[in-house]
């Protein structure tokens, strides 16, 4: 995955809700590794702060614990924190 490049990846949009980390208003988000909507269970990175959320019921957004993240298999942690990285590279929005 390279950053910084033109990429298409889809941008959906989800319920307009704060970040539950930072308070950044979120109301789309980007699959960085299927061409997939999100549902229930999917991670996403808040594009103001880098936090690690998922996705709950009704696309509501909770901060995932370390715990949960630290038993993810080691790719996904690896492209988490490569989109984390790029988030908190660009300066986040919040
Ligand atoms: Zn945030």
């Amino acid at each position: 995955m390279k950053f910084g490049t033109a990429v298409n990846w889809p941008t959906f949009k989800t319920p307009e809700q704060r970040c539950p980390a930072c308070r950044y208003e979120l109301s789309a988000t980007t699959a960085v590794q299927h061409d997939c909507s999100p549902s229930e269970g999917d991670l996403t990175v808040c594009i103001g702060c880098g936090a690690v959320l998922v996705f709950c019921d009704g696309l509501g957004l909770l901060v995932m614990e370390s715990d949960a993240f630290a038993a993810l298999p080691l790719d996904v942690q690896a492209k988490v924190h490569r989109v984390r990285a790029a988030v908190l590279f660009a300066g986040g929005k919040g």
